[in-house]
């Protein structure tokens, strides 16, 4: 997660990606860095549909979109709220790491979703967050490079994480 922080942009998550367009070519830059690919046979010839904004593979002929085959998928949360609720947690969890910040209630209320929504969206992100990567949605909200701490410093010790804490307090 502290990894995660020192990477969310300048200009926060909402100012960055203003809009669901914004955020949904967010996603397939960061999915996609070589270019659109078929999520079922790995095609890389892939059409367009502007009518229903959909992709479609001209081997297999799947329709796909962004979201498909992904941790979005069939999401009843607008990308706009993925990315937003990825910062919160971001935030949260790297200077409160024992706290359970923010609740899905926090959620519910900051991103105007259901409860049941806001509680699943949670626990999806962090599943992702968590990974070491963070995940493609850790991926979506980090910008520039990956950010480590000078070769002496054990990977994974407390004085990696010191490390990290002093980064973000400078
Ligand atoms: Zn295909």
């Amino acid at each position: 997660m502290i990894r995660l922080l020192l990477r969310l942009p300048e200009a926060g998550v909402a100012g960055t990606w203003p809009t669901e367009r914004a955020c949904r070519n967010r996603l397939i830059a960061t999915r996609w860095p070589d270019g659109v690919r078929c999520p079922k046979c790995e095609n890389a010839i892939v059409g367009f549909l502007k009518t229903r904004q959909n992709f479609y593979c001209k081997s297999c002929l799947l329709q796909f979109s962004a979201q498909s085959h992904s941790i979005f998928h069939r999401s009843h949360v607008n990308l706009l709220s993925w990315f937003r609720a990825a910062e919160l947690l971001i935030r949260y969890n790297a200077h409160h790491p024992d706290l359970n910040y923010p609740t899905g209630h926090d959620l519910r209320d900051v991103l105007g979703i259901s409860y049941a929504a806001a509680h699943a969206l949670k626990r999806k992100s962090l599943s992702e967050l968590l990974q070491p990567d963070g995940g493609l949605l850790g991926r979506c909200v980090a910008v520039g490079s990956a950010v480590s701490a000078p070769s002496n410093v054990p990977v994974g010790s407390s004085e990696e994480l010191l490390w990290f804490y002093h980064r973000i307090a400078n």
